[in-house]
């Protein structure tokens, strides 16, 4: 293990000593200029940064100080989940408004117990004024073969983990004034990254993947030309968080979940036995120009562009 380096004295090194303190085993080696990282000799590098910012990505009204920080890490995490990679380490940059101070704290402790969660620790930061709350989480993750959104091959079955809808139906409630259903505000709150899930449908033969973050439509396609092929999805057999519409699963947005493709014969029923959350045959990877044909019932739907950082 590696020590951290004493921090000398001033009010933001007082509070990165709380976060430090607060974050117990889970940082490692903070307080130098620079972090050391080691990788296994037989392992890439994968990296990823990830922004979350008050007023685009969350309002304060709508979640505490704690699932801020939590969901901020989850959703850097999310993308070496897409990449099939295990977590190596992160770096923590907030930006903090006056306002913002006293709940700094709680911020943190929700970013602790993400990385906990992932048992990712945590290596660095930076932490510095700012008008608005901002957090940037770099992660770190080693893989011996990444997996990407290119590898997708016609005849490839189109898996999805998790139920849709969730976090569409937490925005239009609060958008709206009201107060969303408590599994709706969970799945925009407290989302998960799935990196376990991944390295399980990495071993069982997964082609490519890619974190639905944008929601589902809009990252198909990203998959879809990445790949070179089309994607024919049938929103029916979508799973729905409860309240939710079939057209909602496409849109939703900061949904975290990963859309898979491979063998047909992945075994959804130990997958779902492995980690209690439905891993679903959405459809398949056929031959044609990129793109993505989305069916409801049997019939064609245009479900419109993807979901957009919505709040300005
Ligand atoms: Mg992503």
């Amino acid at each position: 293990v590696k020590r951290d380096t004493p921090l000398g004295p001033g009010r933001e090194f007082d509070a990165i000593r709380a976060l430090r303190a607060q974050w117990g085993a889970i940082a490692e080696g903070l307080g130098d200029d620079a972090a050391v990282v080691d990788v296994p000799d037989d392992e890439r590098l994968v990296v990823s940064t990830d922004t979350s910012c008050e007023n685009v990505h969350f309002r304060r009204a709508w979640i505490e100080p704690e699932e801020i920080g939590w969901r901020a890490t989850m959703a850097a995490l999310s993308d070496l989940a897409a990449m099939a990679a295990r977590p190596i380490g992160m770096f923590v940059a907030i930006s903090v408004p006056t306002g913002w101070r006293r709940d700094l704290q709680a911020i943190g402790a929700g970013i602790g117990a993400a990385a906990r969660d992932a048992a990712c620790t945590i290596r660095g930061g930076d932490l510095t004024g700012g008008s608005e709350l901002s957090l940037t989480i770099t992660v770190l993750g080693g893989a011996r073969e990444p997996l990407n959104r290119s590898g997708a091959q016609p005849g490839d079955a189109l898996w999805l983990t998790g139920a849709l809808g969730g976090p569409a139906l937490a925005l239009r409630a609060w958008l709206d004034g009201s107060v969303p259903p408590a599994a709706a505000r969970e799945r925009f709150a407290k989302p998960h990254a799935r990196l376990r899930q991944a390295a399980h449908l990495r071993a069982a033969g997964a082609s490519a993947a890619i974190d639905i973050s944008d929601g589902l439509a809009a990252d198909a396609l990203h998959l879809a030309h990445a790949s070179h092929a089309t994607l024919a999805i049938e929103l029916g057999s979508i799973p729905l968080c409860p309240g939710a519409r079939p057209r909602d699963a496409a849109t939703s947005g900061e949904e975290y979940e990963l859309l898979v493709t491979g063998p047909a014969s992945i075994n959804a029923l130990a997958f779902r036995t492995a980690f209690g959350l439905p891993l679903t045959r959405i459809g398949s990877v056929e031959r044609g120009p990129p793109g993505v044909r989305m069916l409801l019932d049997g019939a064609h739907v245009d479900v419109g562009g993807g979901y957009d950082h919505f709040l300005r």
